[in-house]
């Protein structure tokens, strides 16, 4: 059996993965406490405005952020679990490692260039049928 990485590559991957997973935990908790600060307070003004179409636009972007934070939130768990198992670092499309470099700016990718490429070129959905 081949593996795409060596121990020590492994443990460097590590390391960056639980760096991130501190820093979106983070993030997120930073977020959503300030979230539900702003809506407190947006609450007390809504007595004495009816408009109140700004504040929600504010709250969708804030949530849209947030969104993205949890997807990729829940991407570095699942590499950190997947971490010493032999299919980490290998491609879950084509079974291909994924390149070294790659891997060290997003170790929670789950796809090597190639497919991530086809991928992203994958024609859309056809407007009707
Ligand atoms: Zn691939």
């Amino acid at each position: 059996m081949t593996t795409a990485l060596t121990a020590a590559q492994r443990a460097e991957l590590g390391v960056l993965l639980k760096d991130r997973l501190a820093t979106l935990e983070e993030t997120l908790a930073a977020q959503e406490g300030g979230l539900s600060r702003v809506d407190a307070a947006a609450e007390l003004l809504e007595q004495n405005r009816e408009d109140g179409t700004q504040r929600d636009a504010d709250r969708e972007v804030a949530q849209q952020r947030a969104d993205i934070g949890h997807q990729e939130l829940g991407l570095v768990r699942q590499a950190l679990q997947r971490l010493d198992t032999p299919s980490y670092g290998l491609c879950l499309q084509c079974g291909q490692p994924i390149s070294w470099s790659r891997l060290k700016a997003e170790p929670w990718t789950l796809h090597c260039v190639t497919c991530e490429r086809t991928h992203d070129q994958a024609p859309a959905q056809p407007a009707s049928l």
